[in-house]
């Protein structure tokens, strides 16, 4: 294969796909992956940081370790994508390609809720390690877990905040002072799977966590300790963390090959409609949740078409739910092989919980190599 392919975003859709075109084809490879950060971090990890689980710098995994043959990383910003032309402006220089892969996955609007920034966010590394400050000063009061907008990444993870908060909060012998809600546009927890949503739902019940479902938090004001939802409901808030609104990278939107904030596909090739030119993941809007199990599958269906070895994405994948006491859900759930989505739920234990670890540190092995 003599195509130079240039991958733009080394999450987990970049890391997989120059992985495997590595594997497959070695030093032929051609491929050049380019990447603003200088390590990679889970999305599951911010909650570890958040939660004083981990150490921040422990969760960083750098890209000098992403060391595979036939593929050149270059730390660069890319500044300018001409989907025409496949031409790439980075803060470095120009990079021409024969395939251009968008792999650069979602960015965060905090204009679009007033009131939201990093100091009250979890979803970016940033935001988390602000809140693993800002969390034990919290012994009294009401605290919210707040999405701002959907799409967003990993839906099960609003849920597993509040279940993790509830844990940390009773190991400190202060839940008994504390309120807890989630506030989510979703209508249930995980909407494909009525079974997992129950299952939130009920954990929520026991541990007296409220849940308001059908309604996004619209603004914050930090003067008066309240967030206002959608709808003009005003909640007092002592501890406010946000899930910010998504919207594709602001390059992406410049580039003009966004539609409605995200980069069209069809699903089952991941071809934008630009010829030669790919979008996976989080950038994209493929029909499926953005996680990076989703994200990670579409990179595959990318390699085999380079390969020649064309198949069609499937839509399939499992989301790991933490429960709290060390306990792991799962929910395997198929977004495209039939008419609506549906979820397989499995319940919360131990053996999952590995599952979860394994699903971590397998990735690790495979992309860095530790
Ligand atoms: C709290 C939380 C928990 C989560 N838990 C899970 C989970 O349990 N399982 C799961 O599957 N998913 C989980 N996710 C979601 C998962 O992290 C994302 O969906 C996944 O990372 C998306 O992969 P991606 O490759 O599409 O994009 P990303 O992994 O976001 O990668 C995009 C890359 O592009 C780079 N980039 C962006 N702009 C530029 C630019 N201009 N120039 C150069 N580089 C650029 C970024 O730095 C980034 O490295 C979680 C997310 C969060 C926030």
């Amino acid at each position: 294969m003599e195509s130079r392919i240039l991958v733009l975003g080394a999450g987990f859709g970049g890391l997989e796909l120059a992985a495997i075109l590595s594997e497959r084809l070695g030093d032929e490879a051609g491929v050049t992956l380019i990447e603003a950060a200088d390590a990679f971090v889970f999305g599951f990890a911010k909650l570890d940081v958040m939660f004083g689980r981990a150490e921040p710098q422990e969760v960083r995994l750098r890209y000098a370790d992403f060391d595979k043959p036939g593929v050149q990383f270059l730390n660069e910003r890319v500044v300018a994508i001409e989907p025409q032309t496949r031409r790439v402006t980075t803060d470095q220089g120009v990079r021409e390609a024969d395939v251009l892969v968008l792999a650069l996955g979602a960015d965060y609007d905090y204009d679009a809720t007033p009131g939201l920034s990093e100091a009250n966010e979890f979803y970016s590394v940033a935001g988390a390690e602000r809140q693993r400050d800002v969390i034990p000063g919290f012994t009294s009061g009401h605290a919210i877990v707040a999405v701002c907008g959907a799409p967003y990444k990993c839906p099960p993870a609003p849920s597993e905040a509040v279940l993790l908060l509830h844990d940390y909060l009773t190991e400190k012998g202060v839940r008994g002072n504390c309120e807890i809600t989630l506030v989510s546009p979703l209508g249930t927890p995980v909407p494909p799977s009525p079974d997992t949503s129950s299952a939130l739902l009920e954990a929520f019940a026991e541990r007296r966590i409220q849940f308001i479902g059908g309604r996004a938090v619209k603004s914050v004001d930090a003067d008066r300790n309240v967030a206002v939802l959608e709808d003009g409901t005003e909640l007092p808030c002592d501890l406010f963390l946000g899930v910010p609104t998504h919207r594709a990278p602001q390059v992406v939107l410049d580039s003009g090959m966004a539609v409605d904030g995200y980069v069209p596909v069809d699903s089952r090739t991941l071809q934008t409609r630009f010829e030669n030119v790919y979008a996976v993941g989080d950038v994209a809007t493929v029909g499926v949740p953005k996680a990076g199990v989703f994200s990670e599958g579409q990179a595959r269906a990318v390699a085999d078409a380079l390969l020649g070895e064309p198949s069609a994405y499937g839509g399939r994948g499992s989301c790991y739910i933490e429960f709290g006491s060390g306990r792991v859900g799962r929910v395997d759930v198929d977004f495209l092989s039939g008419p609506k989505p549906t979820g397989t739920y499995h319940e919360p234990s131990v053996e999952l919980a590995a599952e979860k670890e394994h699903f971590g540190t397998s990735r690790r092995a495979r992309w860095f190599g530790r």
